[in-house]
């Protein structure tokens, strides 16, 4: 039930690697619609937590929950795709030779709840949809371009636009604008701000402006340390707080 409430719910999960704890009793709620930055230093733990909720590591201990009855860790991963959830690596991965158009309607087809043949023609709310999310990811004056021949930073919205293309309730983003322009940069923040609402998103980012122009100054931003929430709030609040300049600064 995604009416209201509680997204995603990280309970207590820890994940051992040979007894080194990469994950120690994480615990993270993320509302319907929630937009949520993740900061924290190299080998905080971010790409564990993300490979929890995406099934591709089991935890040791404990719950992982997805919307208010989907328990996440009796899930396989392709079975945690198709409930809704997205995730986009840190490199773009997208089909170089074919265009951006195709590009979306493969992803499109792939959707297992579309039931498409990869030979079968577009219906006219699908052919719509492609080009709303076109002009999401600013590319629709690029629709027929090789992809291939895309800036770094257009492969990565046209990798999002894929994403979208399966209408995620969730959208986990690994560092999405590393090697972005400035450009690219402000206009992914539009973009990330245009999805709030419709989607969750969390996202883990190291670039400060980029995370301080998603939260608007006021929105929650989750700072995570040795495998555990060190610290919640604005990124004014959890920037100027004791334990995370520590943290940054290195002792
Ligand atoms: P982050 O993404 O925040 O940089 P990670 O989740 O990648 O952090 O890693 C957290 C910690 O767990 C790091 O110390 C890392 O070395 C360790 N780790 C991650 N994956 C493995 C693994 N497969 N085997 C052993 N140690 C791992």
């Amino acid at each position: 039930d995604f009416a209201h409430g509680v997204a995603l719910y990280l309970d207590e999960i820890t994940v051992s690697f040979d007894g080194f704890k990469a994950l120690n009793a994480l615990s993270l709620a993320i509302n319907v619609g929630e937009l949520r930055c993740i900061i924290g230093p190299n080998g905080a733990g971010k790409t564990t937590m993300m490979d929890v909720i995406t099934g591709k590591t089991r935890p040791d201990h404990g719950t992982a929950s997805f919307g208010s009855n989907i328990d996440l860790l009796r899930l396989r991963e392709n079975d945690i795709a198709q409930i809704g959830i997205g995730r986009k690596f840190q490199k773009p991965t997208v089909y170089e030779q074919l265009s951006v158009f195709e590009n979306l309607e493969l992803a499109l087809k792939a959707d297992r709840r579309v039931r498409a043949s990869i030979f079968s023609r577009l219906t006219g709310t699908q052919l719509d949809r492609i080009a709303e999310i076109l002009q999401l990811i600013h590319l629709l004056p690029e629709a027929q371009r090789t992809a291939g021949l895309l800036s770094h930073g257009q492969k990565q919205w046209l990798e999002i636009g894929m994403l979208l293309m399966q209408d995620p309730k969730l959208l986990l983003l690994d560092e999405p604008v590393a090697g972005m322009t400035d450009e690219e940069t402000e206009r992914t923040a539009e973009l990330f701000l245009s999805l709030e609402g419709q989607h969750s998103l969390v996202v883990v980012e190291h670039d400060m402006k980029f995370v301080g122009e998603l939260t608007q100054g006021w929105k929650k931003v989750t700072v995570l340390h040795e495998g555990s929430v060190l610290a919640e709030g604005t990124l004014a609040d959890v920037q100027s707080n004791e334990k995370v300049v520590e943290v940054y600064l290195g002792r």
